[in-house]
């Protein structure tokens, strides 16, 4: 996760319509490149099966997924079409489908989201995808609004812009010209299509937003763009030392110091001044099975 991948020789083409044309065909590229969410496991010839379309569809459909989700979705496949066929380890079957999916420069990748580290897998072009390929059915002034918020929330010490900065730039946008109620209600549209969240008034990125964009906001907002010093990935939002002004992820913060007895700063050695928090624990998810649904988990905001 995280890991630099290169540059595509061809542009973006938008996921769903390299994807339209109609089923892909089957049988893997030779000299198949790992997609980022392999770990070193075996590279098998992908043959795409009704399970694997079936499961690609929906899962383009959803654009993102945890990774509970995921599994719920593989299992409702293999329910639907293919009672007799040997079930396959999630991650074989993802390698399997982006082996296949690799001729159209899209991908399953897995990521985590930033606040509280849950794994969710998106379908993301393996090109840089510009704001203005990221949907198709966005207008070019809707396009313009979420560069606009992007460019806040890029900009912001907290990862996090708030809807009145957003809205109080609507009359700079490019196209046809938008009021601040159908701001509001485009704001929203992102929302419902996983683009952005919002949390008591505020935006921050989606981590589909943050898994399909990294490439194209490193290279659009290289002085702006925040890292953690961790895993040296895309950093949205997080906690930052008081000292020396290295920044981390939460979830990297929370396996940083779980068994340190003082947290100290990687970088300055000074007192780790925050509250560390508490993230995903694949572990404790699976004791509690699935009977806490419901429970929601820390949404707690630092910077
Ligand atoms: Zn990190
Ligand atoms: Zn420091």
């Amino acid at each position: 996760m995280g890991a630099p991948r290169p540059r595509s020789p061809r542009p973006a083409g938008g996921a769903e319509a390299a994807f339209l044309p109609g089923p892909p065909a089957s049988g893997a590229t030779p000299g198949y490149r790992a997609p980022s969410c392999t770990q070193g496991g075996a590279r098998r010839a992908g043959i795409m099966t009704d399970v694997h379309r079936r499961f690609l569809q929906l899962l383009m459909t959803h654009g993102v997924l945890e990774e509970r989700g995921v599994r719920r979705l593989q299992k409702h496949c293999y329910r639907v079409h293919g009672r007799t066929a040997a079930v396959e380890e999630l991650e074989d079957f993802i390698n399997n489908i982006n082996s296949v999916l690799e001729s159209l420069y899209i991908e399953i990748k897995k990521g985590a989201t930033e606040d509280d580290g849950r794994p969710v897998y998106a379908l993301v072009n393996l090109a840089t995808t510009p704001v203005s390929k990221m949907a198709s059915d966005f207008a070019e002034n809707e396009l313009d609004l979420f560069r606009k918020a992007l460019e806040l929330i890029i900009d912001s010490e907290t990862g996090f812009a708030s809807s009145t900065n957003i809205l109080n730039l609507v009359d700079q946008l490019k196209g046809k010209k938008m009021r601040k109620k159908e701001a509001e209600q485009v704001l929203q549209k992102f929302v419902q299509n996983k683009w952005l969240i919002e949390k008591e008034g505020e935006f921050t990125l989606h981590s589909r937003a943050i898994l399909e964009m990294e490439q194209y906001i490193r290279e659009t907002y290289p002085d702006a763009v925040k890292t953690c010093n961790i895993c040296h990935g895309l950093l949205i939002q997080g906690q930052s030392c008081e000292t020396c002004g290295i920044r981390m992820h939460l979830p990297c913060v929370a396996k940083y110091f779980r068994s340190a007895p003082e947290p100290r700063c990687p970088h300055c050695n000074d007192y780790w001044p925050h509250e560390i928090p508490e993230v995903f624990n694949p572990d404790k998810e699976r004791e509690a099975g699935t009977s806490k649904a419901n429970k929601k988990p820390s949404r707690s905001r630092q910077h």
